[in-house]
């Protein structure tokens, strides 16, 4: 049943004539306290008067009521995400507000004051709920029931992990929605997954890489290489190393020579590394899957053969070694490979068991190369490409 939370947020001017200038070139002349009372509990925030409105602090008041606040400095970006499962988007200075993308305009904008965000009191009381707030503007109160439902539990179980270093809050709907979906996982599992992408199927939800000439590119069922995409460091590749027929062997630069160094210690533990599928153009990776597609139907295809825009041997930076057969696994150079190719700073990008998170089956010959840095913690740690992307490429600027 539903337990009812009362709030009273009660605004009292107590403070005068205190001067102070808001980084946006506006004057406060009147600093007033404002208060809230939380089930008797007593908070005392500062508020500033810009013009004839009262302004109050942003984050204060939110966490007070129940939601996590995040701020982007680079742009002065504030995301609060409510026990109501909502995201509110706002820009300090700005006089718009959006709730789950929604937007709504304000009179007066919000100001930076000391370090911290002040918005108008009104963008409160429209961001909590205005059928469920009684809010007096003489007065200056705020009246508002927190109803604690079962929705209301599992919003807070994930606003729970919030803080945590891989939390994206700009994601924070994705999360709920994968909590519900999958109930099995805990809210951690489900944060990790999602950042994988992995609550939507392959190939829904595709982004198109932004950086593709980046050596940490990551290209899989779900990031796409630009359609005018074309890397142009290309090396032919001396023939001591590659398959003996008529194929032409290109490689990125610098993989290339990481590549030449790989497999020259190899041969000299008495071993035969040659390359049979380097750098194809997007048209030939279309062909490949279009022949696969048809000799073994899409959904078979789908697991051994990306499509067009979709494989990382497009970068230059991917190498099938040997042979394409998964006998490979049971040869002296795979294992060689599995004690020694993150020295060279290649991975396999394909491990066996981790298929639900690469969207490809078991591949023992392929190999991409990301720097020996990337490669020595992929190995130590043994997880895919995938999984040290979202844990140490993604970027999480909200603080
Ligand atoms: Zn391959």
């Amino acid at each position: 049943m539903k337990k009812t939370v009362a709030i009273i947020i009660i605004c009292t001017m107590f403070l005068t004539t205190f001067s102070c200038v808001g980084v946006y070139g506006q004057k406060s002349d009147i600093q007033s306290g404002f208060e809230i009372v939380l089930n008797g509990v007593k908070t005392d925030y500062n508020s500033v008067i810009h013009g004839q409105t009262h302004c109050v602090p942003m984050r204060g008041i939110f966490e007070t009521m129940g939601a996590s606040v995040f701020y982007r400095s680079r742009d002065h970006k504030i995301l609060v995400l409510t026990r109501d499962g909502d995201i509110i988007e706002h820009i300090i200075g700005d006089v718009t507000m959006t709730m789950n993308g929604a937007e709504q305009v304000f009179e007066h904008p919000s100001v930076l004051e000391n370090n911290e965000a002040y918005i108008p009191i009104d963008m409160v009381s429209e961001a909590l709920c205005p059928d469920e707030i009684s809010y007096d503007n003489r007065q200056l109160s705020i009246q508002k029931y927190l109803f604690m439902s079962d929705y209301h539990k599992m919003i807070q179980e994930v606003l729970d992990v919030c803080k945590d270093s891989n939390f994206y809050p700009e994601q924070f709907q994705r999360y709920i929605n994968y909590h519900i979906k999958m109930p099995a996982y805990t809210v951690r599992e489900a944060v990790f997954r999602v950042n994988l992408g992995l609550d939507y199927p392959f190939y829904e939800n595709v982004t198109t890489i932004g950086q593709p000439y980046d050596l940490l590119v990551l290209v899989n069922k779900y990031n796409q290489l630009p359609s005018d995409f074309e890397q142009y460091n290309l090396v032919n590749m001396n023939r001591a190393y590659t398959a003996s027929d008529a194929k032409q062997y290109l490689l990125a630069g610098v993989a290339y020579e990481k590549y030449i160094e790989m497999a020259d210690a190899a041969r000299n533990d008495g071993l035969s590394m040659r390359v049979v599928s380097t750098y194809r153009t997007e048209n030939y990776q279309r062909s490949l899957y279009n022949n696969k597609v048809r000799a073994t139907g899409k959904v078979n295809a789908d697991n051994y053969s990306a499509r067009p825009g979709f494989s990382e041997h497009q970068t230059g930076l991917a190498v099938d070694i040997n042979s394409t057969r998964g006998s490979f696994e049971y040869t002296a150079e795979f294992r060689w490979l599995q004690q020694h190719a993150h020295e060279y700073g290649f991975i396999l990008r394909y491990p066996k068991g981790k298929e639900w998170i690469t969207g490809y089956s078991y591949e023992p010959w392929h190999y991409r190369y990301v720097g020996v840095d990337a490669a020595k913690i992929i190995y130590e740690e043994g997880i895919t490409y995938e999984e040290y992307y979202a844990k140490y490429v993604s970027v999480n600027e909200f603080r």
